[in-house]
C-alpha cells in the first residue's frame, strides 16, 4: 500500500478481513477513475463519471456520510443526481438501502469488470452546513470529492486507490494540495490518491486567484491561493505574504515538525458561499466575506480562521481521537473528544496569529475576554456539562443563537481555551518555569518531518503524555472542566497567568469588530440582548435586564427610550439612565403584537476586558512571546 496511514489494530483487522469482499477495486489492482467535469459550476452543476473494478455479483456502493472534520452524518446526499449505473454499455438497475440511505445496492452481471457510475451534483443555493452548503459561484467554487465520490463498500478509505481528473470552466485558474500529472484537453490529471486522500483534498478555482509563494519551511513548500468574486477584493492579498510566513515559522517552533508533504491554504473570498473553515492533512478550505482584505476589521479576524485550520494539520489530521476514526465515512464518529481535537486547536489557533505578530497581546486578551464573557452568561452550564457540548455536536451546529444561553453551543471550541490555559499555568506553576503547554505540544504532535499520517489517541494517552511531563493529577484537572457542571466559567488558568476578568464602559476591540463584520451590535454584557441589522433581537441573556423584563429572540425593535429604534438610540438611552432611577423603556414588534419592556438598568454602557491582578507576574506575555529565531523584534 502506498498509504503511510498508521492505523490502529482493530482497522488494520477490519481491512484484512475485508479487502477480498472488494473484488479488485482495491490496493492491488487498478484504480477507480474519478472524471470530474466542472465546466458548468458556475451554473452551480458537476457532472462526474466514475469507473469502477468490480467482480459479478451483489455490489453495495456508498457515497461518503460522515465527513472528516465535520463531525456529523453531513454527506449531501439529496444534492447527487441524475444516477445511471451501467457496465458493458447495458444500464442496471439499482436499488436504494431502505435503512441506509448513504448505500446502494446493484448486482454486477457475469462478465463486467467496470461498473460504470454517472451523476451530477446540484451545488445547493442556501441551506446545508460546511461542504453542504453553497460553495458555487459565478466566479469561484470549492469542488469538495466527496460530493462526487462513490465507492464499493468493503474496502477501507484507505484502501481504496482513485485516478482523479477535472475539467474546468474555461480561463479558471485552481490551488490544491493534489499532484498535478498532466493535462489532456483541458483536462487536467492528478495523481492517483487513497480515496481517503482525495477526499482530505480540496480543489479551489476561479476566476480571479492569485496563489501567493509563502516559501520552503522545515523543508516544505507553503501556498496561500486566494479566490474572489471581484478581482478588487484581492488587491491587498501580497501583504499577508510576510505575517502568513511567521505564522508558519511560529506553528513549526510550537510543534518542533511538519506531517504535511506541502501545505496549501485554500481562502475563497463570496457572499455568496457558506463562511466556514474545514481542515485537511495538507490544505485547507477557509471561505469568508467577500470584503475580508478591504475591511480592517474582517481582515483583523482573518488569521484566527487561518491558523485554527493550520493547526488542525498536527491536531486533528495528524493526531485523532480515536472515537473520529472512521474507516469508510460509514461508520459513525464520536465526538467525545472534541475539546481536544476542536478545543486545543481553538486555543492554539487565537494564540498563534500573537505569536506570528498579527495582534498585539491586547488584542488577544479582547479575544479572551469576549470568549469568557459570552461563555459565561450561558445559563445552560447547569444542566450541560462541556463533555455534552462535544458528544452532541453533531446536533449543535448550525443550532440558532435564539436558545443558546440556555441550550448552549458548540462551546467546546472557544471553552477550551480555559481548559488549555489551565494546563499550561499549571506546568509552569509546577516545574518552575521549566514545562509548558509547548512541550505538551512537541511530545504529542511533533516528533519528526513526515508525509500525512494518523496517529489516534486516547483520553488516557493525553494524560500520560501530560504525567511524563510533569506529574499531576490531570485526570481530575479535565473532569472538572470537561464533565463536571460549571455554572460559571472556570478562570483559574487566566487567573494563574496573572489576569482576570473585569467590565467597564470601554468598547471591547473584538466585540467591535465582530459587530462590524456581522452588521449587529451586541449589548448583552449591559442591557443583556445582541440586535442584528435587520433590528430583529438575535439573542436574550435569561439572567440580564432584557431577560428579566420579558424579551425574547426574534422580535423587532421599535424604540427605545421614546425614540425609533436605532443603535444611537440604544447608546444615548445607556448613557442618560446610567446612574439615574428610571427603567429603558423598549418597544418592540413580537408577531403581531406590540409590547413595552421597562429594562431596570442604570450601569450605562458594560463591555468585557482582562485586567492584571497586583502583585502576579504576567506569565501570558510569556504565552504570548514569539518562539520562532526569526521572529522580528
Ligand atoms: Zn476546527
Amino acid at each position: 500500500m502506498k498509504s503511510k496511514t498508521r492505523r490502529p489494530r482493530l482497522f488494520l483487522f477490519l481491512f484484512a478481513l475485508n479487502i477480498a469482499a472488494a473484488g479488485n477495486a482495491g490496493a492491488e489492482g487498478p484504480p477507480i477513475a474519478i472524471s470530474l467535469d466542472a465546466s458548468q459550476v458556475g451554473q452551480r452543476l458537476l457532472h462526474v463519471r466514475s469507473e469502477i473494478p468490480v467482480a459479478p455479483g451483489p455490489l453495495t456502493l456508498l457515497y461518503p456520510k460522515w465527513i472528516p472534520g465535520e463531525h456529523g452524518p453531513t454527506g449531501p446526499l439529496a444534492n447527487l443526481v441524475d444516477l445511471h449505473l451501467s457496465a458493458g454499455g447495458a444500464e442496471l438497475a439499482w436499488r436504494r438501502d431502505p435503512v441506509e440511505m448513504y448505500a446502494l445496492h446493484v448486482v454486477i452481471p457475469a462478465g463486467a469488470t467496470r461498473l460504470v457510475a454517472e451523476a451530477d451534483f446540484l451545488f445547493p443555493g442556501e441551506g446545508g452546513n460546511f461542504t453542504s452548503g453553497p460553495g458555487a459561484t459565478t466566479e469561484l467554487a470549492v469542488i469538495s470529492w466527496n460530493t462526487v465520490a462513490l465507492y464499493p463498500q468493503g474496502t477501507s478509505a484507505d484502501g481504496l486507490r482513485i485516478a482523479p481528473s477535472l475539467r474546468l470552466p474555461a480561463g479558471w485558474s485552481y490551488a490544491t494540495a493534489l499532484v498535478k500529472q498532466g493535462e489532456d484537453g483541458g483536462v487536467i490529471r492528478f495523481a492517483p490518491v487513497s480515496l481517503t486522500t482525495l477526499v482530505d483534498s480540496p480543489v479551489l478555482t476561479g476566476e480571479h486567484l492569485v496563489d501567493l509563494d509563502l516559501g520552503s519551511h522545515a523543508g516544505a513548500e507553503h501556498h496561500l491561493a486566494i479566490a474572489a468574486d471581484r478581482a478588487a477584493d484581492l488587491a491587498a492579498a501580497a501583504d499577508l505574504a510576510a505575517p502568513m510566513r511567521r505564522l508558519v515559522e511560529e506553528a513549526l517552533a510550537l510543534f518542533g515538525a511538519r506531517h504535511y508533504g506541502s501545505y496549501h491554504w485554500l481562502l475563497s473570498l463570496s457572499d455568496h458561499v457558506q463562511h466556514f473553515g474545514l481542515e485537511h492533512h495538507e490544505s485547507s478550505d477557509n471561505r469568508r466575506e467577500e470584503e475580508t482584505l478591504v475591511s480592517e476589521a474582517s481582515r483583523r479576524s482573518l488569521p484566527i480562521l487561518l491558523a485554527h485550520e493550520y493547526v488542525h494539520s498536527w491536531n486533528g489530521r495528524y493526531r485523532r481521537p480515536e472515537g473520529l476514526l472512521s474507516p469508510d465515512y460509514l461508520s459513525p464518529m464520536r465526538g467525545d473528544l472534541l475539546w481536544v481535537y476542536e478545543g486545543l486547536t481553538q486555543h492554539l489557533g487565537v494564540l498563534l496569529p500573537a505569536r506570528a505578530g498579527f495582534w498585539t497581546p491586547e488584542y488577544y486578551r479582547e479575544q479572551v475576554a469576549a470568549s469568557a464573557a459570552s461563555l459565561d452568561t450561558r445559563s445552560g452550564r447547569s444542566w450541560r456539562p462541556l463533555a455534552d457540548t462535544a458528544v452532541a455536536a453533531q446536533i449543535l451546529f448550525g443550532t440558532p443563537r435564539d436558545g443558546r444561553p440556555l441550550r448552549r453551543g458548540t462551546d467546546f471550541y472557544e471553552e477550551s481555551i480555559f481548559l488549555w490555559l489551565d494546563v499550561d499555568t499549571i506546568l509552569r506553576e509546577r516545574s518552575q518555569g521549566r514545562v509548558t503547554l509547548d512541550d505538551f505540544c512537541r511530545r504529542f504532535h511533533g516528533g519528526a518531518n513526515s508525509a500525512p499520517a494518523v496517529v489516534p489517541y486516547s483520553r488516557d494517552d493525553l494524560v500520560k503524555t501530560l504525567n511524563a511531563l510533569v506529574p499531576y493529577d490531570w485526570q481530575a484537572v479535565l473532569t472538572d472542566h470537561v464533565d463536571r457542571l460549571q455554572p460559571r466559567l472556570p478562570m483559574s488558568g487566566v487567573e494563574r497567568a496573572g489576569w482576570r476578568l473585569a467590565y467597564s464602559d470601554r468598547p471591547n476591540a473584538a466585540i467591535a469588530d465582530a459587530e462590524a463584520r456581522n452588521e449587529d451590535r451586541d449589548w448583552r454584557f449591559s442591557l443583556g440582548f445582541a440586535v442584528d441589522k435587520e433590528s430583529v433581537v438575535e439573542e436574550v441573556l435569561p439572567d440580564s435586564p432584557a431577560g428579566r423584563a420579558g424579551m425574547v429572540a426574534g422580535e423587532k425593535l421599535l424604540g427605545v427610550g421614546g425614540h425609533v429604534y436605532t443603535p444611537r438610540a440604544v447608546e444615548a438611552a445607556l448613557a442618560e439612565a446610567k446612574g439615574g432611577s428610571a427603567p429603558i423603556e423598549v418597544l418592540a414588534a413580537n408577531g403581531d403584537a406590540v409590547r413595552i419592556h421597562r429594562l431596570e438598568h442604570r450601569g450605562g454602557p458594560r463591555y468585557p476586558h482582562l485586567e492584571r491582578i497586583e502583585g502576579r507576574p504576567d506569565v501570558l506575555a510569556d504565552i504570548l512571546r514569539a518562539r520562532a529565531a526569526a521572529a522580528a523584534p
